[in-house]
């Protein structure tokens, strides 16, 4: 709390308010992405992002919808928690304006309260109804004034309302990509984690199998050093893209970091999951790839596979260790095949 009271109440609250008007301006339509660089622009934090948005401003560019892509990818896209963190924040300062607000209105009918009990007593008091006409004018007096501060505070809810509704927005788009990895967009190594941790939990309760692939991509050093880092990057995006076309919707799908994926497989047994991993790799052996922004033949990648089951009670360290053991066997075996934990047994026996 002492941290939150650091940040003046007003002022995270005014973010909010002055990006929106900020958007309308400029024809911006509120959409989570464009509302998260103006949220941005305004607080100033990313002065990466305030330097261009003015340039771009100073010039009368127009924001476009790439433009506003490009701004988004380039300065916002990297969410982390501690992103989160500070949406949360803004979230609890909007909800103490409100409080202090609804505390303003129980006060005013408070005193509203206190007149007419008081004109109740005043009225019986006034036998020849001398004060009638003062009575009279003060509860019109007080409730007119109760009615103007009522309308009032509808504005200021109605605009609390909007403040909430954006920041809700932006926090789930936050939560959504702070999952994902941003060069293939599919889920990353932390999403895994924490997918991984509940499907092994639904696995150890209902007794169902669940089985691990890890897949490498083959000299891939090479691969960059021959064709250059962005067509090595295109290949990335291009074997995420696939691995998760060629596994059905139960299935999760991950980049671990580098040239190296994961597959999850909930409900599927040894024959089925090597029989996935087998297809996985046989495409990659079978097709040719092209560059699409050099428009040039890239000759194949190749992917060497390794397949772990899950034994039940075992941790998930565990599980990702003997899928990591058996994809090193299939890179020590020559590369461009399927190990699973079964060879690694064959493997161990003298
Ligand atoms: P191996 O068959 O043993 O897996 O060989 P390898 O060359 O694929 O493996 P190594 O671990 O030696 O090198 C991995 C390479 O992957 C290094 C780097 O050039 C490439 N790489 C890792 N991350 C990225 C990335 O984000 N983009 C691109 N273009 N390349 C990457
Ligand atoms: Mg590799
Ligand atoms: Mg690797």
């Amino acid at each position: 709390m002492a941290e939150l009271m650091s940040l003046s109440l007003e002022k995270a609250h005014s973010y909010t308010r002055m990006a929106l008007p900020l958007m309308g301006h400029h024809g911006i339509p509120t959409t989570p992405m464009n509302y998260s660089i103006w949220y941005n622009y305004v607080t100033g934090e990313n002065p990466k992002l305030k330097e261009t948005i003015d340039i771009m401003l100073k010039h009368g560019d127009q924001f476009t919808e790439e433009k506003n892509k490009v701004l988004y990818s380039k300065f916002c896209a990297l969410y982390d928690e501690v992103k989160i963190k500070k949406l949360q924040e803004g979230l609890t300062m909007v909800l103490i304006t409100l409080a202090s607000e609804v505390q303003g209105l129980s006060i005013h009918t408070e005193d509203y309260e206190k007149l007419l009990s008081r004109s109740m007593v005043l009225l019986s008091d006034d036998r020849n109804g001398e004060k009638l006409g003062v009575i009279i004018q003060d509860i019109i007096d007080e409730t007119k004034s109760l009615v103007q501060y009522g309308k009032t505070i509808q504005q200021k809810l109605e605009q609390t309302t909007q403040d909430l509704e954006a920041l809700q927005q932006e926090y789930e788009h936050t939560k959504k990509e702070a999952a994902k990895d941003p060069l293939t967009g599919i889920a990353n190594r932390k999403a895994f984690m924490e997918e991984a941790t509940q499907v092994i939990r639904d696995a150890n309760t209902r007794s169902e199998p669940l089985a691990l692939i890890m897949a490498d991509i083959d000299y891939f050093k090479y691969f960059n050093d021959t064709h250059g880092h962005l067509v090595g990057d295109e290949v990335l995006k291009f074997v995420a893209k696939k691995i998760k076309s060629m596994v059905k919707g139960q299935d999760f799908v991950a980049r671990l970091g580098g040239e190296e994926f994961v597959i999850l497989l909930p409900r599927t047994g040894f024959a089925g999951a090597l029989h996935v991993a087998e297809q996985i790799r046989s495409y990659f052996d079978l097709s040719e790839l092209k560059s699409q922004t050099l428009a040039t033949r890239l000759g194949k990648v190749t992917l060497s596979l390794g397949l772990a089951m899950y034994e039940p009670g075992e941790t998930l360290e565990a599980l990702i260790d003997r899928s990591d053991k058996s994809l090193y066997l299939a890179k020590e075996k020559g590369r461009n095949r399927v190990a699973t934990q079964r060879d690694l047994e064959t493997a161990n026996t003298p």
